[in-house]
Formats: C-alpha cells, structure tokens, sequence
C-alpha cells in the first residue's frame, strides 16, 4: 500500500487514522508498505503483501500474529486461504511466475476457492448491464477530480470498469483476500486493494469518494442499513458536488434466483435510504437498453408491478439531476488490455475459416446466465487470418460486429 492512502484509511470500529507501526516488524521501500502492521486507537491490523486487511474475523488475527512474528509469507498464506503445505507450495509457484494467468492463478487456489465463474465474467448479463449502469453513473459524479470505491467487488471486474473515470485510482474493498489480490495482478491493476468486512463499518473517512458502488453482492450483506448509511458517508463531502451511491443486481424477495442471499423487496430496498433519495430500477429493463446498444435511460420511472416482478433490481441514490437521464452507451472506450476471443467460445479450424462455438461450462451457468444468448451467437465463422492478429490493441474491421457482441472481448493482460 501506498503512504497517501493513510489520508481515507480509517479503523473501522474506533473511527481513528492509522499509521504504521514502525517498533514492529515492517518492510517498506520508498511509499510503499509491503508488509507491517497498522494501529489506530483501538487496535491493530495487518499490511499482507502490500494489502491492509481491517477487520478481525480468525484469518486477520491469526495473519496479525504472524506478521508480528515476523513471518510475513505465513500471513499471506494465511489470507489467501491456503489449507495444506501443497496447496501452499502450487499457488506460491504460479504467483512468483510472470507467466501466470488469471485462470491458472485461480486453478491454483484450489477447489474451496469459489472462482469458477469468474473466468466469464466480462460476458454474463448481470455484468453487462452493471457496467453500463457504473460508467454512466461514474462518469456524471466523479468529473476528472474524484475518486470511486468498489465495494464487495470480489476479483475487481467492475472495478476495472473505473479504472479510467475515477481521478485517483479506485479502491476495491471486500473480504476475500485472494479476490482483490487476484484483481491487483490481473483483472483491475492499478486498483488500490483493501480487505474489510461488508457487515462492519467501512474502514474509510467521510467524503474520500464520490462515488461508491456495490453490484452483486448487496443481497448477501446482512447489516444492509448500516451498510447503506457507511455508503452514503462515503461519498458525504458537503463542500462539493453530490456525489453518487449504486447498488447494482441485488436480488428481489419477491421472485426466486439461484443463489438467493437475505433479499428485501424493492421499498424495503428503498427505505433503507435516510439521507439521500434513491431511484429503484427493474434490472431487465435497463439490460434490454444495453442490448439495444442504448440509450441507457435512468430517467425511467418503473412501476410496482415491473419491480416487484424482476429477479433483480438496481437503485441509484444521488442528490444530482443529471443522474436520472438517456445516458449514450461508451462508443470509443479506450483498450484497457488485449482484444481477444470471449473464453466461452470453442475454436474449430477448418482451412482458411474457423468456426467458433458458444460452449457454457455447465448447466448451472447456462441456466443462471443464459440471457447472454440475446447478444453471444452460437456459432459464428470468422477468417483464420484475423483471428490470428489477436490477442491485439485493436480489432480487425471484419471482427468489429463481433465485438460488439462480446464474441471478441477487451480482457485483461494475461486473462486465460
Ligand atoms: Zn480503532
């Protein structure tokens, strides 16, 4: 971590800052903290392979222990979860590779590591629209000037998404160690990774954002008031613009999705805002505006019955008007990493051709996710020779309509 987040790092249960403590065992080069421990007021917490950790669940303290022990590697292995001595050696192998990918990185996690999916995930529906939703709603509040923070963000997708709106590089925050140190390394790097308890305090000062996100997650907090009260502190900076909070894909009490969680219904979602005026959305509607290729129109004002009837909702709450408008979808958006085939799809070479195959991993995914039929084609043919140029910065004119169909995927460095 890096000495300038000290300035919105703060103790989660006491409120104070935190600063090192230098009589304890530490390393650090220049600004930036790799390992050591942080005190506050109250307590101390960790710094694991550069990441704070501020919450006090058996793994923090047990990690705390070792890094005063002056073992920093068993506090990482710790953190990332790591069960057995061999367990430990394959992910230590893989992570000191350059080499390494995502997908082997996650294998290397091991069955407990709930990473299955993840390697889909810039394709599926419910990350097709919450991006759409996060970069219109981002883009209004943060200006060139302001920061944003994903929380529950698990290995950093949709943190990606901010990388380049948000002014200071966006914070990811979420339990699971080996989700946000995945997302450093591959999926948003630049992120600032911090680990905190989702059904704690936020461990951030008043204001440091103005925007604050949380999409696919909300359903399985169960201090959902607190926690919509730390969000809406977050982006609480009265000497500025109103920044923004989103709570994207939480699930709806009143209609059944695999992986249900603690859902509420859409005003029991709603009520949960005391300071700002929230906006609830149908999420089937704003996902038919993003297959239309747009405009994205948060100024729709869904009825009950159109609520209370979809699996999922999303709910904006900002004290800004031009929030609640027909937002364009991106159209230019510079390349983050490499253009390349969406790993959903099977390659079969025939001659001058290759015909490309849509293939789900199982039929729990393709029952929780098949929405994406509605953009990804079963078969496509392409030619050989373009598909070569990939992975690339730019896509060749004649793979331009199957990017636009996610077919072909601006995916991070090293992905699969
Ligand atoms: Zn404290």
């Amino acid at each position: 971590m890096h000495l300038e987040l000290f300035e919105i790092l703060r103790c989660p249960y006491c409120g104070g800052p935190l600063e090192l403590v230098e009589s304890l065992f530490h390393r650090r080069s220049g600004d930036e903290i790799s390992d050591g421990i942080l005190g506050c007021h109250c307590c101390i917490f960790p710094v694991v392979d550069g990441i704070p950790v501020l919450h006090l669940q058996p793994n923090a303290t047990a990690a705390r222990d070792q890094m005063q022990a002056e073992h920093p590697e068993q506090a990482l292995r710790t953190m990332v979860g790591l069960e057995s001595e061999a367990e430990a050696r394959a992910f230590e192998a893989v992570a000191a590779s350059e080499a390494s990918t995502y997908r082997q990185t996650v294998e290397a996690l091991g069955p407990n590591f709930e990473g299955g999916y993840f390697l889909y995930r810039f394709s599926d529906p419910t990350y097709v629209v919450a991006e759409a939703v996060v970069r219109a709603v981002a883009r209004a509040v943060l200006g060139d000037r302001r920061r944003a923070i994903d929380i529950c963000g698990g290995s950093g997708h949709l943190t990606r998404s901010l990388l380049d709106l948000s002014s200071s590089p966006p914070v990811l925050a979420d339990l699971y160690f080996a989700k946000i140190w995945l997302a450093r390394r591959f999926t948003a790097p630049g992120c600032v990774p911090v680990c905190c308890d989702g059904n704690a305090p936020m461990p951030f000062a008043r204001g440091a954002f103005a925007f604050a996100m949380c999409t696919d997650a909300f359903m399985y907090i169960w201090t959902k008031r607190q926690f919509v009260g730390e969000m809406a502190r977050l982006i609480d900076d009265p000497s500025a613009d109103p920044g923004a909070v989103l709570i994207g894909h939480t699930h709806n009490e009143r209609t059944w999705s695999p992986s249900h969680g603690q859902p509420l219904s859409p005003e029991g979602y709603a009520a949960l805002f005391e300071t700002l005026p929230p906006r609830v959305f149908a999420e089937s509607n704003l996902f038919a505006d993003v297959v239309a290729g747009g405009p994205l129109d948060l100024s729709r004002q869904d009825s009950k019955e159109t609520l209370d009837g979809d699996p999922a909702v999303t709910l904006v709450a900002t004290g800004r008007h031009d929030v609640f408008v027909r937002h364009q979808l991106d159209a230019n958006r510079p390349v983050s990493g490499e253009f390349r085939l969406n790993p959903l799809y099977e390659v079969e070479a025939n001659g001058d051709s290759v015909r490309l195959r849509l293939r789900f991993p199982s039929e729990d995914y393709e029952e929780e996710y098949g929405a994406c039929r509605q953009y990804l084609p079963d078969e496509a043919v392409v030619h050989r020779a373009a598909l070569d140029t990939l992975p690339g910065g730019a896509v060749p004119a004649v793979l331009a309509d199957l990017a636009k169909r996610r077919v072909i995927l601006d995916l991070p460095k090293r992905y699969y």
